[in-house]
């Protein structure tokens, strides 16, 4: 029921007649221990129970793969419902009927039903084509095609592809004896009015695949020409239901196999993709031929944290796609490439070698995406001239400069040092020549930059007590507000001005945290789970509540020692910044400066050891 929103009273209702421990044990086997029970987790594979479900907090949370949340949440991700249909599901479990819907107007009810005859429409087109690939005097060829591709008849059938016969009003004339309002096809591009009168089809002797969307509904069709006609493939035109750029081609089929595999991979086209499968590589989805934009980013980031791109090396798709890259780095995913021998696409490779092959020796082999870019930078120059090793070097420079991570950023410039043959100090001059145009202005009063906080951070994620101790600071201060301790807004103030976190994702969560403060909310731990959209924090609301760092008795004092233990980390990182510029600096002025500065961020954190 889009447009419409429950009240926070019929949500706790619900919530309060749906007890988290039963609506997941009907899914899943728990044990209990202690106050907390223990299964299977549903969201990753896994041969000892790592999932946990709270019957205090009626919250579920992952050790392994950290997925959590609420009874809503753990419904909305096992049956991929939105949070209202989630609602819906658990009020009729419970048997609560819904609320008068308020909120819907005619006209959103128009549009509502608007929606609906699409949806139908393609899906009644879909049926159609599937008979035709049956039927037709002329699918023989489509039929052939398919078999020719290695496409067996029960993924033909269960991906519902058909055939669109040759001749100009097979689809409208099945239409109108169907009663399948042609105005409606004509909006999906299926048909197109003739400038006399009638109409005409606009798929024509094509197999037809298609595109759903991550709930699997058909939005839009994909058709492929059986002989070199041109074009070779054409898609429908964008509509109402079909936007490409906020679609991935067989999201609804991959979805629980990159659950399971724990990434997903993106091809260039839907042949690829169904030919993944065939072979049974089913974490396969295909982006449709256009760059990547930041809404498929975020669709995918629902689902993993781990993309890996599968193109043939020398195709148009990989530039494309590489010019997305760096939207899928800043939804926060971490990208692989895997290149295919040049000229082969994903399907050429998978009948010639098999899935073991490609699996292995392809997709195993994935570079991550700054070795990729070098190697392709390494390909542009001549690097057995003078000449083309400093084009190389500055080129190199302006990619790692982008690099968040302080100790890759050297060790990768180490290395094209040490492969190119020239000394370590030119590669690094070039970096921070691209490192100081790259970051933004030096900002606070300790003097380190925004982005330096989390990356020396970053750079401790091996085990290491100190950063530890500053991370428990970080969730009992977290656990503090998250319980509403009196003061709790002026706590998120004081942190934001030291702005240093253990956690880098803390930033993000001390604002919203304050944000929702500032809004005169009382803070709702699980409201909140169910409101952030990003795994990541989601993640990292879960952590809060699972760790044992609460201490509500005197709270006052608690929080003013957790502050004072994040104080102590923004020194640390200010030292650490100094020092890391004091190894690359040359300039003897600025070199003194940076010493002075040194001790005196030295001078103030034996202060705070006092
Ligand atoms: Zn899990």
């Amino acid at each position: 029921m889009p447009g419409f929103v429950f009240t926070d009273d019929f949500i706790e209702q619900v919530r309060g007649a749906n007890d988290i421990v039963e609506v997941i044990g009907q899914q899943v086997h728990l044990e209990q221990k202690g106050k907390t029970l223990w299964g299977l987790c549903p969201f990753h594979a896994e041969k000892t129970p790592s999932f946990s479900v709270s019957t205090d907090k009626q919250m579920y949370y992952c050790f392994g793969c950290h997925a959590s949340g609420t009874v809503f949440n753990f419904v909305m991700e096992t049956a991929k419902l939105s949070f209202p249909e989630a609602v819906r599901t658990l009020a009729a479990r419970a048997n609560i009927p819904l609320p008068e819907a308020v909120a819907d107007s005619p006209a959103v009810r128009a549009k509502r039903k608007e929606r609906q005859l699409l949806y139908r429409v393609n899906q009644w087109t879909t049926d159609y084509f599937c008979s035709q690939l049956r039927q037709a005097t002329d699918a023989k060829a489509a039929r052939d095609y398919l078999a020719r591709r290695g496409l067996a008849a029960d993924l033909v059938e269960k991906m519902r592809i058909g055939y669109a016969p040759a001749g100009w009003t097979n689809l409208v004339e099945a239409a109108e004896s169907s009663q399948v309002p042609l105005a409606t096809l004509v909006q999906l591009g299926l048909i197109v009015p003739r400038q006399q009168s009638g109409y005409y089809d606009c798929f024509r002797a094509r197999v037809m695949i298609p595109i759903a969307d991550e709930r699997g509904r058909v939005v839009a069709f994909g058709g492929r020409v059986l002989d070199d006609a041109l074009p070779k493939y054409l898609n429908s035109p964008e509509s109402v239901l079909f936007d490409k750029g906020r679609l991935l081609f067989g999201l609804h089929y991959a979805s629980p196999f990159i659950g399971k595999a724990g990434c997903a991979v993106l091809v260039e086209g839907y042949m690829d993709c169904l030919a993944a499968w065939q072979y049974g590589v089913g974490h396969v989805v295909a982006s449709l031929g256009t760059a990547l934009t930041m809404p498929q980013a975020r669709l995918l980031k629902r689902y993993t944290n781990q993309v890996i791109l599968c193109y043939d090396a020398d195709s148009s798709g990989l530039r494309a796609a590489l010019r997305g890259l760096d939207i899928l780095v800043k939804a926060g995913l971490q990208v692989k490439v895997a290149t295919l021998p040049s000229g082969k696409d994903p399907d050429d490779c998978l009948r010639q070698q098999g899935a073991d092959y490609f699996l292995q020796e392809i997709l195993g082999k994935a570079q991550p995406i700054t070795e990729f870019q070098l190697s392709m930078l390494r390909r542009e120059y001549d690097l057995d001239t003078v000449d083309g090793k400093s084009q190389f070097v500055v080129a190199a420079a302006s990619v790692l400069a982008r690099l968040n991570n302080e100790v890759a950023k050297t060790a990768y410039a180490q290395r094209i040092a040490r492969e190119i043959q020239v000394p370590e100090a030119a590669v690094f001059a070039e970096l921070t020549k691209h490192t100081r145009t790259a970051s933004p202005a030096r900002g606070d009063k300790l003097g380190n930059s925004r982005d330096t906080t989390s990356v020396d951070l970053a750079a401790m994620t091996e085990p290491d007590p100190v950063l530890r101790g500053f991370q428990i600071a970080e969730d009992k201060l977290l656990g503090l507000v998250l319980n509403n301790v009196t003061g709790s807004e002026e706590l998120l103030v004081a942190w934001q001005e030291l702005d240093v976190y253990a956690y880098p994702i803390d930033r993000e969560l001390v604002e919203l945290l304050k944000d929702e403060l500032q809004k005169g909310q009382v803070l709702d731990v699980r409201r909140l789970r169910e409101q952030v959209t990003s795994p990541e924090l989601g993640k990292r609301l879960a952590q809060v509540v699972w760790s044992d760092s609460l201490e509500l008795e005197n709270a006052a004092i608690v929080a003013s020692d957790c502050l004072g233990k994040l104080k102590q980390l923004a020194i640390r990182c200010a030292i650490a910044d100094v020092q890391k510029r004091l190894q690359k600096e040359v300039d003897v002025a600025i070199r003194k400066q940076l010493l002075q500065d040194l001790q005196i961020l030295i001078e103030k954190q034996k202060g705070l050891r006092h």
